[in-house]
């Protein structure tokens, strides 16, 4: 039997839970490009969206995913045979070092694994022994593979302390709208994010922010094209310079209604109700794992990840536990990511829980009972009660 059938949660990282006002506000016929309230709408976007990562410096938007905003960002700031030092905590450090080499960038990775974040000292030790070559540092501030969460600030104190001038790149797509995030106070020259994780839109549009030192960058940068230069994007002459062509207008119109969600709730709100979240979460993982092979991905809650969980079962039963939550409950479970090799046994070892944007206590709640009711039916080895753990913190916070 299944008992699927009602309404389904997709707790995957990215694309998340797209909320009824933005479809609604996305549900309509398109607009003049030219002028009306379209054109009007898209500068308020702009600054609206300086203000969920609390910064002033400017943003520019492109018609694109994650992948695109990675391409965008190296662009504007690299040329051929510079060098970037990367600081990798999983999958996605990784994917956008792979976009600044394809461009003829040098790309020097410290590479921390999959289970621990940036070992601050041995940084401080690479950019003392720097001859200059550096041109920027890339990071990631929530690796969604691994569901670290690595300290921005931590990191721009350590590159003050040696006083090296590279530029400081950081990737907030799973993080911006979830977890704190100051670009201004962090001294972040560039940061880049998406409309599909924490900002609830779906996916198609991608931001870089950008600070006056990384434009100086942008001054000489030989890798930038027409179309992928953020300059127009943000000092456009013409309404269609802030995409290079036809905007994306629906998603504009549900951007514009998810930020309103955030400014509604309050930014710290928004930040404290997905702490509360991912505490009961791990509550409910730390209980069924006790004794057991199940466990999160990142021991130290200190750097956990606020929106996005990874878990290793110890068996192949990850993938059965996420068919049974699919299938017969409608929870839908995030594969693992870049933690075995797709077609390895071991692929079947990992999944992930996406607890970002649009979501509250009776979703998180619902999903663990799900899950707790699928570690049962998978026998998969927990110990009983994970789900009063996550209730507890929950009274407690609420
Ligand atoms: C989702 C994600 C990306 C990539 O986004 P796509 O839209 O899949 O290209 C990049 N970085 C992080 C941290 C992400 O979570």
């Amino acid at each position: 039997m299944s008992l699927a059938n009602g309404l389904s949660y997709l707790a995957i990282p990215g694309p998340s839970v797209m909320p009824e006002r933005v479809l609604r506000a996305m549900h309509r016929s398109a607009p003049n490009i030219y002028h009306g309230e379209l054109p009007e709408l898209v500068p308020g976007i702009v600054e609206r969206l300086k203000t969920v990562a609390r910064t002033s410096a400017h943003v520019a938007m492109y018609i694109t995913n994650g992948h695109g905003a990675w391409e965008a960002a190296a662009a504007n700031v690299f040329s051929p045979g510079d060098l970037v030092l990367v600081l990798a905590t999983g999958r996605f450090a990784e994917g956008w070092a792979d976009i600044a080499r394809a461009m003829g960038v040098e790309t020097e990775i410290l590479d921390y694994g999959k289970c621990d974040t940036i070992d601050l000292d041995q940084v401080r030790d690479r950019l003392r022994a720097d001859d200059g070559r550096i041109k920027a540092i890339m990071v990631v501030q929530t690796d969604t593979s691994t569901g670290i969460r690595n300290d921005i600030a931590a990191l721009r104190a350590v590159i003050d302390e040696t006083g090296h001038d590279a530029l400081f790149m950081v990737d907030c797509m799973a993080s911006l709208g979830c977890d704190r995030f100051e670009m201004d106070a962090w001294g972040v020259d560039v940061m880049i994010a998406g409309s599909q994780k924490g900002l609830m839109t779906p996916p198609g549009l991608g931001f870089v922010y950008f600070s006056d030192k990384a434009d100086r960058a942008r001054e000489t940068a030989r890798c930038v094209t027409h179309y992928w230069d953020w300059r127009p994007r943000v000092d456009p002459d013409y309404f269609y310079r802030y995409f290079d062509g036809t905007a994306p207008t629906h998603h504009l119109y549900g951007l514009d209604e998810a930020i309103r969600m955030i400014e509604e709730e309050g930014l710290e709100n928004v930040w404290t109700r997905h702490a509360a979240l991912a505490q009961a979460i791990w509550a409910a993982f730390d209980h069924w794992g006790s004794g057991g092979p199940l466990e999160i991905n990142i021991t130290d809650p200190a750097l956990r990840s606020h929106s996005v969980t990874a878990l290793r079962v110890g068996s192949d039963k990850a993938t059965a536990l996420r068919q049974w939550c699919e299938t017969k409950a409608g929870l839908t479970l995030g594969i693992g990511l870049g933690m075995a090799e797709p077609g390895a046994p071991e692929w079947h070892n990992f999944f992930r829980i996406g607890h970002m944007g649009h979501v509250n206590a009776q979703m998180i709640l619902g999903a663990l009972a799900t899950i707790e009711a699928g570690l049962k039916a998978v026998e998969l080895p927990h110990t009983s009660g994970g789900i009063e753990r996550a209730a507890a913190v929950i009274a407690d916070l609420a």
